[in-house]
């Protein structure tokens, strides 16, 4: 059976998400404030994160971070905002997926299934000298080992999939988020950018290809 974390202030919601979750299959851990739910983290070690970000003590944002600081599990963030910006900072700051409020719990049972989907199989993947191990979630080129965020990671086990296929924004998104995010939303960019910088470091260089206007790519395996 799988766990959550739900660090949410509100009881009724929280009373809420535990009956839907419950009958969904899942053991809720329920935690009414950041520090609390930090605590929790550390002590139950769950599968996936519920967050809220409107919470009495800690900016919800920064529990992201901390939770982000210290394990890839997957965070699913709770919030009423809804400025584009606002998330995508937390899309690029840890965060793997949000929903805004309100919102139907069956809504947030599939968002948790897509996440936690993402953290199995088992595969190993090797482009050129880049290897990708699913099961690990481990990316070695060379003697280099590359310290990935989860989304990064998404990503390129996607890209890797297919060495060669070009894939577009929209897949990516509906691979990473499992739907599509707003037109102006230009995180699947910023996760490119920085995975290809995590990929130049290791000495992966010309691995990650952009195609203008049409989305990006694995270069293809080696003919042998
Ligand atoms: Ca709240």
């Amino acid at each position: 059976m799988k766990r959550i974390l739900l660090i949410e202030d509100d009881a009724e919601i929280a009373k809420l998400l535990r009956l839907e979750l419950g009958e969904a299959g899942f053991e809720v851990d329920w935690a009414s404030s950041g520090m609390s739910g930090l605590v929790r983290l550390r002590e139950a070690a769950p599968d996936l994160v519920i967050l809220d970000l409107g919470l009495p003590d800690l900016d919800g944002a920064e529990v992201a971070r901390r939770i982000r600081a210290g394990t890839e599990v997957p965070i699913v963030v709770l919030t009423a905002a809804d400025a584009v910006e606002r998330k995508v900072g937390l899309l690029s700051g840890g965060a793997d997926d949000y929903i805004l409020k309100p919102f139907h719990p069956q809504e947030l049972v599939a968002r948790i299934q897509v996440q936690l989907r993402h953290r199995e199989g088992g595969e190993q993947v090797r482009v050129g000298d880049l290897e990708v191990h699913t099961a690990k979630r481990q990316v070695v080129f060379g003697e280099n080992e590359l310290r990935l965020s989860p989304k990064e990671f998404e990503l390129l086990s996607l890209l890797c999939s297919r060495p060669g296929k070009v894939f577009a924004r929209q897949e990516i998104e509906d691979h990473l988020w499992g739907r599509s995010l707003d037109k102006d939303s230009n995180v699947v960019d910023v996760h490119v950018a920085n995975l290809r910088s995590k990929l130049r470091e290791a000495g992966a260089y010309g691995y990650l290809r952009t195609v203008r206007g049409v989305g990006y790519a694995l270069r293809q395996r080696d003919k042998d």
